[in-house]
């Protein structure tokens, strides 16, 4: 076999970075890890470097950087450390870096996961954020630079498995009626609506079935996730959103489906693990051994669907709404959605708050067509502020 690949993971110490690093371990004769970054957790990310010797490593700022520096060079470690955007951006368009992993969380990721796209990597899109503030800039530049994009979201991830190679010539004329889309429905599924005014963070992210990070886990809570994801399947596959059904599933088995105009349904199952697309991504078009046990139909015994309930999941609403709008408005979904889970997670709003917020936001802005990244930038920063000023005032 050729070289190994090399690898740079965005978002290294998160949940989805060290699923990657896991399945990487797996096939060091593969995959050589290249830069890693973290933004907080800097004993977390000087231990993954001690284990990975990367190239490089990004922190947030000088300060942090100087401080890892110091410790990687005591442990004999000729491992660069950078900071910032800039750093971010430099790992994942560096000419040596054969495939980027996009797992940091949010809107700090759009500038490096674009980075990575416009230098023409192999882009395993795990920060939906990205894609959902830039939609038809980011499908631009993978046109323009010849990048790979392949999806890390399970859904998405399960969606591309499910649907052929040549789908890029549009869903209807490769014979695809409808796109479901499968959602755990979260904690509060069955929450009677009167108690969710007074649910915690720490019910909000103990997710039945996949454990992630904290802003992930209170999207899937008020289900703002699976609305993302709407937005990102409609990006990812030139989908209207009409064309996307949303389907609630709880036992998160099938982790999508594809319906065919002649009737056939696809779908991709498996244990919920992230170590599934990530080494499907990892290794497409090939197939590797990612860790993850085999799925025992017997012990999962049944698999239910029901349909959404908009008045439970007023955020699934909004997206929608905000998918149909295009132009800034996912931005702003975004942006609103963001502020607003923050100050949730840090107990100075109550969940159904979440939706107001954001909707108050969406109410409160015009949308316009997205032309340049400084538009989606300034629709981000616009609907913050909003978003802040009405958290503020409340306090
Ligand atoms: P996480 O909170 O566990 O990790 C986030 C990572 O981003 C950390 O490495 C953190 O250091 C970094 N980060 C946070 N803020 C940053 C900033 N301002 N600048 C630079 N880096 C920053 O989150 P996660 O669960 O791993 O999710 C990461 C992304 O993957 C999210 O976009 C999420 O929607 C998506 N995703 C996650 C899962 C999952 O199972 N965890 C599934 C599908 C999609
Ligand atoms: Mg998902």
């Amino acid at each position: 076999m050729s070289r190994p690949q090399q690898i740079t993971v965005l978002g290294a110490t998160g949940s989805i970075g060290l699923s990657t690093l896991d399945v990487i371990a797996r096939h060091p004769e593969r995959y050589q890890v290249f830069a890693l970054s973290g933004h907080s957790r800097l004993a977390e990310l000087e231990a993954l470097c001690l284990i990975y010797r990367p190239r490089f490593a990004v922190v947030a700022d000088a300060r942090s950087a100087s401080q890892l520096q110091g410790g990687l060079h005591a442990a004999g470690l000729s491992t660069r450390v950078l900071s910032g955007e800039e750093g971010l951006c430099e790992v994942a368009g560096h000419p040596q870096v054969d495939a980027v992993m996009a797992a940091i969380v949010g809107a700090a990721g759009l500038k490096p996961t674009l980075a990575a796209v416009e230098a023409g990597k192999k882009v395993l899109l795990a920060n939906k954020e990205a894609l959902v503030m830039s939609g038809a800039l980011f499908i631009e530049a993978v046109r323009r630079s010849g990048a790979t994009l392949l999806p890390i979201d399970s859904e998405h991830n399960a969606i591309f498995q499910c649907l052929p190679g040549d789908y890029g010539r549009g869903l209807q004329q490769v014979g695809v009626r409808r796109i479901m889309l499968t959602a755990s429905g979260g904690p509060f599924r069955e929450t009677p609506l009167e108690r969710l005014a007074e649910v915690s963070p720490e019910q909000a992210c103990a997710h039945p079935n996949w454990s992630m990070g904290r802003k992930i886990s209170v999207d899937s809570a008020s289900m703002m996730n699976k609305g993302l994801e709407l937005i990102e399947a409609c990006w990812l596959f030139d989908a209207k959103p009409a064309q996307v059904e949303v389907v609630i599933h709880p036992q998160s088995v099938i982790h999508s489906l594809v319906d065919y105009v002649d009737g056939s349904v696809l779908a991709q199952l498996g244990n919920p693990d992230m170590r599934t697309p990530i080494s499907h991504a990892l290794a497409w078009p090939q197939r590797i051994d990612s860790g993850v046990a085999p799925l025992d139909l017997f012990a999962v015994a049944r698999l239910d669907f029901q349909a959404p309930d908009e008045q439970r999941f007023p955020c699934l609403r909004l997206a929608r709404q905000a998918a149909e709008a295009g132009g800034t408005a996912p931005a702003m979904l975004n942006a609103a959605n963001e502020v607003a889970v923050a100050a949730f997670l840090e107990r100075r709003v109550r969940f159904p708050e979440i939706a107001s917020i954001i909707d108050r936001v969406l109410n409160a802005e015009p949308v316009v067509a997205v032309e340049s990244l400084d538009a989606v930038l300034a629709a981000d920063l616009q609907a913050r502020e909003r978003a802040m000023h009405w958290l503020n005032r409340r306090d």
